[in-house]
């Protein structure tokens, strides 16, 4: 049976406010769990099941799958998309609300997150598992394409913000396909794209990540500022200190935030935590 007519079936309604655009196309779903490199051994989390045919694809390639999906309403719709899978369980359950260790648990161990993501909970969701997720491996995001740009971009462009540099610092972004908006169900006003990040909590081993974050934060806090006047505004210290950090890292005291790099913030702020 065809997910919408099991939705039909079971008189369910979609709420607007979860950000409920299914895909139900059988290879762009299989192609997004193939190039998020999930294998027959991984443990997988999705993050919102909806009427469960991402869970379906994942958990015809993974060795477990967990989905937590906030509304109820779709227990029924899930049981019959997923009756065939015993390997997938479902729990309704806000993700948001969930702590890290409680997620954690559940899993057991390494795993992948690999989500349709809904556009209000984009950025909270990446950052917790990107800053909190202690087993995670890799997380395979679709997003609003104009997000999934903001997540891969360059510095110095005007896509480059907090969000690009907070991930970066521990992983590596990569836009891995677009989405046209008439593939959703029901089609929403904007195109979509996937995007993988590899986690690699080596690539700035030993960094202080909550003065980084602390630094990216200020930088990005008011972008018509310098990031001397950032600077200032955040840790509240002299202009000839602020000024004597950035030049320290090589750059002109007039240059603004979004220029510097992961590694220009890395040097910055274990200099300004002395
Ligand atoms: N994975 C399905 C797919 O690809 O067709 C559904 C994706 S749909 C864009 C997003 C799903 O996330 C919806 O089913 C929605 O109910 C669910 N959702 C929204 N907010 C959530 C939250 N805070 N926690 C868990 N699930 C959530």
């Amino acid at each position: 049976m065809q997910l919408k007519d099991v939705l039909i079936l079971n008189g369910f309604k979609f709420n607007k406010r979860y950000g409920q655009n299914f895909l139900t196309d059988k290879n762009l779903l299989s192609s997004i769990v193939e190039k998020a490199g999930v294998g027959k051994d991984d443990t997988v989390l999705e993050i919102g099941s909806g009427g469960g045919t991402l869970t379906s694809a994942i958990a015809e390639r993974a060795k477990r799958v967990v989905g937590f999906e906030i509304d109820k309403n779709l227990e029924p719709v899930l049981k019959t998309t997923l009756a065939d899978f015993p390997n997938a369980e479902i729990i309704f359950k806000d993700i948001m609300k969930a702590d890290m260790t409680e997620i954690e648990e559940i899993l057991g161990g390494e795993y992948r997150v690999v989500a349709n993501l809904p556009y209000y909970i984009t950025t909270p969701i990446l950052m917790k598992f990107v800053e909190e997720g202690s087993k995670v491996r890799s997380i395979c995001v679709t997003v609003q394409d104009e997000v999934a740009q903001r997540l891969c971009a360059q510095p110095g462009s005007a896509e480059y913000g907090a969000i690009t540099a907070g991930i970066d610092v521990v992983g590596n972004a990569k836009k891995i396909m677009k989405i046209d908006r008439k593939m959703f169900y029901p089609v929403p006003n904007v195109d979509s794209a996937v995007v993988n990040i590899e986690i690699d909590r080596k690539k700035y081993e030993g960094v202080d990540l909550k003065a980084y974050r602390d630094l990216v934060r200020a930088a990005f806090s008011s972008r018509r500022k310098t990031l001397v006047n950032n600077i200032i505004n955040s840790y509240k210290i002299p202009r000839q200190d602020a000024e004597r950090a950035v030049e320290a890292i090589g750059k002109d005291i007039m240059v603004r935030g979004e220029t510097l790099s992961t590694k220009d913030f890395v040097r910055l702020s274990e200099i300004l935590k002395k």
